[in-house]
């Protein structure tokens, strides 16, 4: 399972529309059902990895060392496998910044992971964009961002905790 950090793991902070990560720790708020969804997924034997853009630190908007701390209290509290992070903006031309798949396919190599049965869970087209690249099903939660939105996705939820029931039914039915 690779996953989107900020909208899907913990609230995104939602200005004018768009989607910001938390602006502090005090800010950071796991959302429901998070934390037994990714348990039952676990438990499934799925890798739970979560995948990150943070450009506003290559933009001087937000600290290296917030986006790590926030990193770090997620892993305490969750039961996260790994979570890489981006800190470029697109001028930067990394691999590594979604929509491109590079931070999947270095956890792929690292965890010998199998992309076509791993799944993409994002709430923004690049998200979305990065997991179809890699090969993976991907599952768009739709907030409804007054933004551009993917091109095309295996399924449309409202949450983290309904791409899990839909995963887990999925292997039931197999
Ligand atoms: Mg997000
Ligand atoms: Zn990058």
């Amino acid at each position: 399972m690779f996953l989107d950090r900020d909208g899907v793991i913990n609230r995104a902070i939602v200005r004018e529309g768009k989607p910001f990560p938390p602006g502090s720790l005090d800010e950071l708020e796991i959302l429901d059902g998070v934390d037994e969804s990714l348990r039952a997924l676990k438990d499934a034997g799925f890798k739970l990895i979560v995948v990150t853009n943070q450009p506003d630190v290559a933009r001087g908007t937000v600290s290296k060392t917030l986006v790590e701390d926030i990193n770090r209290a997620l892993q305490d509290a969750l039961p996260l496998d790994s979570i890489l992070s981006c800190f470029h903006d697109g001028a930067d031309q990394c691999d590594c910044r979604k929509p491109k798949p590079g931070l999947l396919l270095a956890a792929a190599r690292e965890w010998d992971i199998d992309l076509p049965a791993s799944y993409m869970v994002g709430d923004r087209w690049r998200d979305v964009e990065a997991g179809r690249a890699a090969g993976c099903m991907t599952f768009f939660v739709d907030y409804q961002y007054d933004e551009k939105q993917p091109d095309a996705y295996d399924f449309r939820v409202g949450s983290l905790r309904e791409a899990a029931q839909i995963i887990l039914q999925r292997m039931e039915a197999t």
